[in-house]
């Protein structure tokens, strides 16, 4: 059996977190991270990743469906109006320096 490259093993490792990866790459990789201190730090620090990505997704799964989509809508409000003020605040500055300008 020929050595696989770290590379490769990587590349797999995050399919592995995932448990996306087949029974063969998950042997692969089990077997390859006994030899292997760089991939097996990878895979913790990838693990780890792991906990926190899940830690978030369980928060936003605590907000129930209507309140994202409420926080959604106000937040698309909120850039709405954001918008529109400084749309205004550039007609204004415009407006004063045309003023300015014609003053003068
Ligand atoms: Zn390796």
């Amino acid at each position: 059996m020929s050595k696989i490259k770290c590379e490769v093993v990587q590349d797999l490792i995050t399919l592995y977190v995932d448990n996306l990866a087949s029974k063969e790459s998950n042997n692969i990789i089990e077997n390859h991270i006994v030899n292997c201190s760089d991939c097996k730090i990878f895979l913790e620090m990838l693990k780890r990743d792991e906990i926190i990505t899940n830690v978030v997704d369980k928060n936003n799964k605590a907000v129930d469906s209507v309140e994202k989509k409420l926080i959604i809508s106000i937040r698309r409000r909120t850039i709405k109006r954001n918008l529109l003020a400084l749309l205004v605040l550039i007609i204004i500055v415009v407006l004063s320096t045309l003023l300015d300008n014609c003053s003068f």
